[in-house]
């Protein structure tokens, strides 16, 4: 098997032991615990016909008059020191508590921004309950870890679909043309003070199945529209990025936005950032009714326990730009794990 990585520090479990502690160290240190949740009460009108539940990191369930899009699906948040020095699957007693079989039915897309593990652990597991003819929208090395499992879902490559900036992509259509998705060039910022792990990718089909956070490569990673679709046009459209990507990385041509505006953005809210360069370009062109920040909770943490902020300063001050950056009349909505909107 063919491996590339690219990585100041490759796969030390030493070195990334010590990374994701300072990591977790941080969580603590910062601000204050009732503004974020103050953030996370912030009122939301519901769409009747379009239905979002957030399960934590970048997993959402939207629900479009019962066709289903999930995205990056992981759930099971096993705790750090498993995670650094142990191995690591799916805790289905867990994932079972928290999304129901039933909840599955009725999914025609998965989407996934990178082929990390907290972005795609449990997908092989929820394929159990989703329906086999669910298109799974994926990058190369993510259909690579994949091809371990044999999944029954067809897997739809999206780098060679993807457009960027200037250029648009594909769509590629559920089967049953219900909803349908385009991938544009994103990128993964370093996860902690610059040092970016585990960013390389595969170009061979993996044999055994993954059981260490390291077997997660990256590969590409991008960002997408998706368009919930309704007599053969997009009633619903959302922008998804679960990776602050800054401009030009993860934006699309306007001129997309001449058939169906953005209801709504669904975009990470984690890490270190210069607003001028994410999230405002992608907010000045989306022009969304609202804007969802993901990704911005510790998934070392049980969703039994209230949610914690991996750094609450800057979510607070990401919140805040932010929210400068819409009418008053858009929410900004720091997705709380679990909740439905
Ligand atoms: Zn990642």
């Amino acid at each position: 098997m063919t491996t590339v990585v690219f990585s100041r520090i490759p796969t030390d479990p030493f070195r990334v032991l010590i990374c994701l502690l300072l990591t977790a160290f941080a969580f603590g240190c910062a601000g204050s615990r009732n503004s974020v949740q103050s953030l996370q009460q912030q009122p939301c009108t519901p769409d009747p016909d379009f239905h979002v539940r957030y399960l934590g990191t970048g997993c959402f369930l939207m629900d479009f008059k019962g066709n289903k899009l999930l995205t990056d699906p992981f759930v099971s948040n096993p705790r750090a020191l498993r995670t650094v020095a142990g191995t690591i699957g799916t805790d289905t007693a867990y994932l079972d508590r928290h999304l129901h079989k039933e909840d599955l039915q009725g999914v025609r897309m998965v989407t996934a921004g990178h082929a990390h593990y907290d972005h795609l652990l449990d997908l092989p597991y929820l394929c159990s309950h989703i329906p086999t003819d669910a298109r799974l929208c994926v990058n190369s090395t993510a259909k690579h870890i994949l091809a371990s499992y044999g999944l029954a879902q067809p897997i739809c490559i999206m780098d060679s679909l993807k457009g960027d900036s200037l250029t648009e992509g594909q769509w590629a259509y559920s089967a049953d043309s219900s909803i349908r998705v385009m991938a544009f060039s994103s990128l993964h910022p370093p996860q902690f003070m610059g040092i970016h792990i585990l960013n390389g990718r595969l170009t061979e089909d993996m044999v055994e199945r993954p059981t260490r956070m390291r077997d997660w490569l990256q590969g590409r990673t991008h960002a997408f529209l998706a368009d919930f679709m309704e007599n053969g046009r997009p009633a619903r459209r959302i922008y998804f990025s679960s990776s602050m990507a800054p401009a030009p990385f993860g934006l699309f041509p306007p001129r997309l936005l001449t058939e169906k505006s953005v209801d709504a953005i669904f975009i990470g809210a984690s890490g270190d950032h210069d607003a001028h360069r994410y999230p405002r370009p992608i907010i000045e062109l989306t022009r969304p009714a609202k804007v969802y920040l993901i990704h911005w909770e510790s998934f070392f943490r049980s969703k039994d326990r209230k949610a914690r902020a991996i750094n609450r300063n800057r979510l607070i001050r990401f919140y805040k730009e932010t929210k400068a950056m819409v009418n008053d009349s858009v929410p900004v909505i720091v997705a709380s794990p679990l909740r439905a909107y």
